[in-house]
């Protein structure tokens, strides 16, 4: 690994690399210590210096597969921490009482592993749950009532959500704000034993009720729920709310630097005053973390909502989570994306404190970028149709004779060495390589013109058999021009302005071809006021082709990327390919095409 100040240098500043600059600089965080693992103020205390710099933390609820915009985030917090000497930790944000499905933490697991980051540092692994902390949240909660900062209100809903005002109408105070401790206390007591049903009363924070902030006006902290938890079981029927639960657990985890999403800016002032109000109580350990946000991904021709990616899959739109349509790390992976690809792409992107569009084909060029240098080249013909050289026999001796051409695995890596395949009196070529009457400008296969097929032989073509009954090409017709073979002497006397892709009849590979194309044929999908996103899914997102590949992919393992000449990235498909039947599919083509 490059050290700090290797990684540093490289990475352009944006804001929060500015504040990490800042904090490190004044030493806002030197003194503080830590315990090993979350804790209470007390225990930190007694613990060690804190080896980490910074710590920042990657939250996730576990209800459903991560997508491109987690990746940013992923990128962000675990890259943050690598750079700054910090811990980046993984955590599951399991207050609510829903079914956690282990199909969601695997893949989430996996997805952050596979992007290339770990939890593990400093020996010790940072994986934690946030129901973990619900005992010291419930203890927080009665340390707020005694400090007279909570109360429970048991107005019914309707009323609460009446007395909050809204935008320009300042709220109202609750009958039940006045409430003694003595009388708070026991009725959370209550409401933790189950006394009262869902919905009959809730925690709120004491703050101000006319404040300009709507979410300073006493929000909700707990909440009766009469539901099991996966992970405590019954031991609660009382559950915290987001908002009061998440700056605890960044606090109880020493949490420097909390990075969110725009949408909580509003949210700060509470963070920060739950949060001073438990470090003057003595129970989160000092300095306590900050929040800072960031704009969110939006990606063009790309849904993130986690509840639309599930009924895309649900509704059978795409073939499962890890469809490679889907912009989830699960299908991006599947699609060919790479972890270095999505790291490049997050970097390019950077932070921003304002929301709007990245296009797509950044992420595609940076993939690009990152598969030029490493991918194998091969060639393969998509929409095949036989080229056959008439006087091959004649001029060769045999028509079974086989001539064998090479190429570069890499054109700028002589070191990877050279791809074999036989040229022949039939070769695969593509369709559209043949016109019988050429526009202006093709360079082609038509009657009466020469070109030379790639790392082989010059040939004449003299035109092409039709099917009686379709009208269809099925052969294309061509002489040999002698002594041109690429490499040998000579092989260059004849000019050509063509130059085409091909496979041996003799020793080409068939091949299940996925052409994928993006999910979405608008730009800005789910943004047209009363159009349903399923209008404006591409029904061309999906295009399968019978094609022949080269014989150097006849060793492809699932999840190999190569790069077809002329036509794009493709990968082996890492869950159907194999040996016997081949199946690739397309990441991207060679060139941004989209929207031009
Ligand atoms: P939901 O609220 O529907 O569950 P979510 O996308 O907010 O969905 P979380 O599991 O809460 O999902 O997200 C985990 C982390 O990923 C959060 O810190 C969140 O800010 C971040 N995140 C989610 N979507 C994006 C996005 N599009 N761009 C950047 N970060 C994101
Ligand atoms: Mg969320």
């Amino acid at each position: 690994m490059t050290s700090p100040a290797d990684k540093d240098s490289l990475k352009p500043s944006n804001f929060l690399r500015q504040v990490i600059d800042r904090d490190l600089a004044q030493g806002t965080y030197a003194g503080r210590h830590w315990a090993g693992h979350p804790a209470d103020a007390a225990t930190h205390q007694a613990g060690q210096p804190d080896p980490a710099r910074i710590r920042t933390r990657f939250p996730p609820e576990p209800n459903g597969y991560l997508h491109v915009g987690h990746a940013k985030s992923i990128c962000l917090n675990f890259g943050l921490a690598r750079d700054y000497g910090g811990v980046c930790h993984m955590r599951f944000d399991d207050t609510n009482p829903e079914k956690e499905e282990q199909e969601y933490v695997d893949s989430i697991k996996d997805a952050v592993r596979w992007l290339g980051f770990s939890w593990d540092a400093n020996g010790t692994s940072h994986l934690y749950q946030a129901s973990d902390y619900f005992d010291f949240m419930y203890r927080a909660a009665e340390y707020l009532i005694q400090a007279g900062l909570a109360y429970v209100d048991e107005q019914t809903p309707e009323a609460m959500r009446a007395s909050r005002g809204d935008f320009g109408k300042p709220g109202v105070d609750s009958p039940f704000r006045t409430r003694s401790v003595d009388e708070n206390l026991a009725r959370l007591r209550e409401m933790r034993a189950g006394k009262l049903p869902d919905g009959a009363a809730v925690l709120r924070a004491k703050i101000d009720m006319a404040s300009p902030n709507i979410n300073m006006r006493d929000p909700a902290l707990y909440r009766i729920k009469h539901e099991a938890h996966h992970h405590t079981g019954d031991a609660w029927c009382i559950y915290p709310m987001y908002t009061y639960a998440h700056p605890i657990e960044d606090a109880l985890e020493n949490i420097t630097h909390s990075l969110c999403t725009l949408e909580f800016e509003d949210q700060r002032p509470f963070y920060d005053w739950l949060l001073d109000r438990l470090r003057e109580g003595g129970l989160i350990n000092t300095p306590q973390p900050r929040q800072y946000e960031f704009a969110r991904l939006n990606l063009t021709y790309v849904i993130t909502s986690k509840r639309k990616l599930k009924a895309l899959v649900d509704e059978g739109h795409v073939g499962g989570w890890d469809d490679p349509r889907m912009p989830t790390i699960a299908g991006l992976r599947r699609r060919g994306y790479t972890p270095e690809s999505l790291q490049l792409f997050s970097e390019r992107i950077g932070v921003s404190k304002a929301n709007g569009w990245i296009d797509f084909s950044i992420l595609e060029a940076a993939l690009r970028d990152d598969l030029d240098p490493k991918a194998a080249r091969a060639m393969a013909v998509l929409d095949p149709v036989k080229l056959v050289i008439e006087n091959w026999g004649e001029v060769m001796g045999s028509d079974d004779k086989l001539d064998e051409c090479t190429a570069p695995v890499h054109p700028h890596d002589e070191s990877r060495g050279r791809r074999k395949f036989m040229f022949g009196r039939e070769l695969w070529i593509e369709r559209s390589d043949y016109e019988e009457t050429p526009p202006k400008g093709f360079f082609r296969l038509f009657p009466g013109n020469k070109v030379r097929l790639k790392y082989g032989h010059v040939v004449e073509c003299i035109g092409a058999t039709r099917n009686a009954a379709t009208g269809e090409i099925e052969t294309v017709r061509a002489r040999l021009v002698p002594d041109t073979k690429s490499g040998t002497p000579g092989a260059d006397a004849v000019k050509v302005k063509g130059n085409i892709s091909w496979v041996g009849v003799a020793d080409g590979i068939k091949a299940e071809v996925r052409l994928y194309d993006r999910l979405f044929s608008v730009a800005q999908p789910d943004t047209t006021e009363g159009r349903d996103w399923r209008e404006e899914l591409n029904p061309e997102s999906l295009k399968v082709v019978t094609a022949y590949l080269e014989p150097s992919l006849a060793s492809a393992k699932g999840d190999e990327k190569f790069q077809f000449e002329r036509h794009g990235y493709f990968v082996a498909d890492r869950k159907e390919h194999a040996g016997g039947k081949p199946v690739f599919n397309r990441i991207t083509g060679l060139k941004d095409s989209y929207g031009k």
